[in-house]
């Protein structure tokens, strides 16, 4: 008997039936055309979801982290300066990866739980009158902390400023579920991997690559072979890989392309922002807040919990996993053990979301935490009751 029940970590994500089926295909010639006939829609829907107008769109057979080191190889140099804001963990290993290679990080801090801080993004770009720094690097959706940030404002700081870093941004957790606007934010390099929005196992990283970031490839020099953008492009050229791709997952990606544009890009925004909605409810039913510090900075795809004083958000997760056979995300970094996270994202149902609730809530009761069991849950169920939305999430 399988006793699967669904997840609650903020990728991977729950796999569609249809989209794991989509990834089970007989081995075929990745150099035939059969594949260039996979790959090319895959493709398309790549730059339909990033809404990009120009550029290239890569897919690497990586993870996300992969993505973010493809973007930076890629484009930079050794001794290059980039501007980063840490707000948590996601944004805190960009970081560390680009210091790794070699690069030169000028770093603002910001509280975790907070965003990346405009003003201060706009002050260094201003400050910066010789022209340092070659790219700015945001997280979208700051996993760690349940955070979205301001990309239109960063594009903004960079024009107000009048400087022409690149924009390279980590949308690993956000794209495919909440909007995205490469094209409209004039983002450089979008990172995706696919075990999140796309609904697929990992093994995807997929990167939206501007003409600007193109260029940049020419003269940058830190070394690269197999994430190497300029034998992709070429090969790509011809329909193909310069080395072996993982075939089944790029069927899957084309399959969950079609999934998200039959139910609708708009909709698929919808259904995460209304289960969102509906899981800041049951948080506040149960007497706690989100770790994210104000409402613009809910995120849509992982609520991260304040616990409250004296109890350990890590006690629920083992306690779900072992007891219960339901997985919440832990607190990463400067936030372990005072959050749980809850994610939100992908394949979700409201009749799954609420098994979520109701079991969270079951493990505060068992850890002997302050909370009336169905407090949360109440609040959620009103909401979805309420909330249009239910037919449709039911269909997907
Ligand atoms: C999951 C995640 C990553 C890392 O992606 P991997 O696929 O695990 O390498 C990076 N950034 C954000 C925001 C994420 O949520």
């Amino acid at each position: 008997m399988s006793l699967q029940n669904p997840v609650f970590i903020p990728g991977p994500t729950n796999i569609p039936e249809e989209i794991r089926k989509a990834c089970d295909i007989p081995t075929l010639d990745h150099r035939s055309s059969a594949f260039a006939k996979l790959f090319r829609p895959a493709v398309a829907g790549v730059r339909r979801v990033l809404n990009m107008d120009e550029g290239e769109v890569i897919i690497l057979p990586s993870t996300g982290t992969g993505g973010w080191e493809a973007a930076v190889s890629n484009t930079l140099s050794p001794g290059d300066t980039v501007l980063a804001a840490r707000f948590g963990m996601f944004s805190h290993r960009w970081i560390d990866l680009c210091q790794r290679h070699g690069l030169n990080v000028q770093i603002i801090e910001a509280p975790w739980g907070e965003g990346a801080p405009l003003g201060a993004i706009e002050a260094a770009l201003r400050a910066d009158s010789s022209r340092k720094i070659k790219a700015v690097l945001a997280t979208h959706n700051e996993t760690a902390t349940g955070v979205r940030s301001d990309i239109a404002g960063i594009r903004s700081a960079l024009d107000n400023s009048g400087h022409d870093a690149m924009l390279f941004v980590d949308g690993v957790s956000s794209i495919g579920s909440m909007p995205f606007d490469m094209a409209g934010w004039g983002v450089d390099i979008a990172v995706a991997g696919s075990q999140k929005g796309f609904m697929l196992p990992a093994g995807l990283a997929i990167l939206g690559v501007s003409p600007k970031a193109a260029e940049a490839m020419k003269s940058a020099a830190l070394p690269r072979t197999f994430f190497d953008f300029r034998d992709m492009t070429s090969s790509y050229a011809a329909g193909g890989y310069p080395y072996t791709p993982p075939v089944g997952l790029i069927a899957g990606l084309a399959k969950s392309i079609e999934m998200l544009e039959e139910e609708g890009l708009e909709a698929v925004y919808a259904r995460h922002a209304r289960y969102a909605e509906a899981t800041r409810r049951a948080v506040a039913g149960w007497g706690m807040c989100p770790c994210a510090v104000r409402a613009e900075l809910y995120s849509d795809t992982v609520t991260a919990v304040r616990v409250p004083q004296g109890f350990n958000g890590t006690d629920l997760v083992q306690l779900a996993a072992k007891k219960y056979g339901i997985a919440f995300g832990v607190g990463l970094g400067e936030v372990a053990g005072k959050v749980f996270r809850i994610g939100h994202l992908g394949l979700l149902t409201d009749a799954m979301l609420l098994s979520g609730l109701a079991v969270a809530e079951m493990c505060m009761a068992d850890l002997g935490w302050q909370v009336r069991l169905g407090s949360g849950l109440a609040a959620a169920q009103d909401y979805l009751r309420q909330s249009t939305g239910a037919e449709l999430s039911a269909a997907a």
